[in-house]
This record gives structure tokens, C-alpha cells and sequence, in this order.
């Protein structure tokens, strides 16, 4: 676990397994287990909190998503 600069916790590989509690903004978060996710489509990876690994899984599929809907509005105009 690494504390940043501007004070809010940053974790690593050695954090996954344990559990935190920590107040945030929105809210206190007792016993939050740590974990690694990774997106299936481009392989990256985010280690923390299950909310913010949602936040994160949320985060890429709608991204994903939007490059793929992209390629194929580029596709139906002839190519790209
Ligand atoms: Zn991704």
C-alpha cells in the first residue's frame, strides 16, 4: 500500500487478498477486500477496492464499447 501525495492510497500487487476500511466522500467502507481485475479486451489491469474495480470493468466495457460502435459506423461508410 502506498500512500500518495495529495494523501489517498494507492495499491499494489502485495495489497490483494487484504481488507480496508477507509472513509471516503460517499461513504465509510468497512472490511473492502482488495482485488486485481483485468479487461478481456485489452488486458489492462486495476488493482483495489471491488467498488472501484467496478468502476473500472464499467468503465472499459462502455469504452470497448464505443470504439467498436465507431469501427462500425467507419465500416458502413465505406471503410476506413
Ligand atoms: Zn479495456
Amino acid at each position: 500500500m502506498v500512500d500518495g501525495s495529495d494523501g489517498k492510497r494507492r495499491y499494489t500487487e502485495d495489497d490483494i487478498g487484504i481488507f480496508v476500511t477507509m472513509v471516503r466522500d460517499d461513504g465509510t467502507y468497512v472490511e473492502a477486500e482488495i482485488v486485481r481485475v483485468f479487461c478481456p479486451v485489452c488486458g489492462e489491469e486495476f488493482i483495489g477496492t471491488k467498488r472501484d474495480a467496478g468502476g473500472f470493468i464499467a468503465g472499459h466495457r462502455a469504452y470497448h464499447e464505443h470504439e467498436n460502435m465507431s469501427d462500425l459506423i467507419a465500416e458502413s461508410m465505406g471503410g476506413v
